[in-house]
């Protein structure tokens, strides 16, 4: 091998990507933990840690709130929640504003559930008023809706819309899989009755494992819904972890890089690592902007995480990708209609205010480049 490949192959690679995130080495090394059975009580330890921790770390009262982990992507996770939420007479309404919330829509079709969506722009908050008035129509028993649209950065008014559900007694189901850890969030003032997040965006744990927070009064609601999936039932999940069990085989290593992440969010704080990627994403936003380019949008529907930006008509998005990877940055194209005009850069992760100095002083060459 030349020295050259040497260099960039040993070079720390900075994911710019809504995750998986760049971890600790603490977080990593978790994964040396022993080989375990997941039928030893070891194991149950270790599930009960995550579980209790989940709930102390967001601020999620013990008395209201479970916690269910699930082996699988955020995907799973959403899926599991949306498949195992609605009763058998009862009726979803999804509100539908990127590619995540379409894919809330996509699940709650294919599981046959019936389900209205709302849509909108998806560079503008759905109408509250829209909102209400369907929902004061009576005929729906949740409202599912992505708490941080990943696909464009925009952060959804998810306060507003709990009101608004409580209200009327509509429950209220959330995909926060790019948010929890990342943007504010309340479970005591919010009060929703399920939350979907994975380990390895925000929390800053890998891949593989992902989690529910779920008020108790709608887990043990939940047992006498339709089960529409063997694996994805999430009664099942929960039932068994409330008494030391799984029905499935977890991914223990990750679970062990999990507890790690949360006890480093514990002590970082919630609020201090939403600071700390605030501090990243006005890094990235204000040298994007002093380079000539338009951010999509304003900064009032703006998350702290995600940043999404106009890619000029003389750039490829390819070729912008290539450049930036070469010098360790992994920068992540636009999803849907916006593939083609979008480049999107995330500041989640165990990535040092450094690097994101120097991913500016890089983009700024490809751009004197092109
Ligand atoms: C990343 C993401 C998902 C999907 O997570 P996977 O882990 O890729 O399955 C779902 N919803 C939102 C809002 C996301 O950002």
């Amino acid at each position: 091998m030349s020295g050259f490949s040497r260099t960039v192959n040993e070079m720390r690679t900075v994911l710019l990507n809504p995750g998986p995130v760049n971890v600790s080495a603490r977080v990593r090394e978790a994964l040396n933990g022993p080989d375990l059975c997941h039928r030893e009580p070891e194991y149950f330890d270790l599930q009960d840690a995550i579980r209790s921790r989940l709930l102390q770390v967001f601020d999620a009262p013990a008395d209201e709130y479970t916690s269910i982990v699930l082996t699988g992507s955020g995907t799973a996770m959403v899926e599991a929640m949306i498949g195992s939420g609605v009763s058998a007479n009862g009726r979803l309404l999804v509100v539908q504003n990127g590619v995540y919330g379409e894919r809330i829509a996509a699940m709650a079709r294919l599981h046959l559930i019936p389900h209205d969506v709302i849509e909108c722009g998806w560079t503008e908050h759905p109408s509250l008023d829209a909102i209400a008035s369907r929902l004061r129509d009576g005929r729906y028993e949740a409202l599912a809706m992505v708490h941080h649209e990943t696909t464009t950065g925009l952060m959804n008014d998810l306060p507003a819309v709990a009101s608004l559900c409580q209200r009327d007694g509509v429950r209220v189901l959330v995909d926060a899989v790019s948010a929890l850890g990342g943007e504010p969030f309340s479970f005591r003032d919010w009060q929703p009755d399920a939350v979907a997040c994975t380990a390895n965006k925000c929390v800053q744990g890998l891949p593989g494992l992902s989690f529910a927070i779920v008020r108790r009064d709608f887990a043990r609601a939940m047992t006498g819904f339709p089960e529409r999936s063997l694996y994805l039932h999430l009664p099942r999940h929960h039932s068994e972890q409330e008494r030391r069990s799984t029905p499935f085989t977890p991914a223990v290593q990750i679970g062990y890089a999990l507890r790690a992440a949360l006890d480093e969010l514990a002590e970082e704080t919630v609020a201090g690592r939403i600071a700390r990627y605030g501090r990243a994403s006005a890094i990235v936003r204000e040298g994007l902007v002093a380079l000539g380019f338009n951010l999509l949008l304003p900064p009032s529907l703006r998350s702290t995480t995600m940043t999404a930006v106009r890619l000029p008509r003389e750039m490829s998005y390819g070729d912008l990708h290539d450049a930036l990877r070469r010098e360790g940055f992994v920068i992540y194209a636009g999803q849907g209609p916006l593939a083609a005009t979008l480049f999107r850069v995330a500041t989640m992760g165990d990535v040092a205010e450094g690097d994101y100095r120097r991913f500016v002083r890089v983009l700024g060459m490809s751009v004197a480049r092109a």
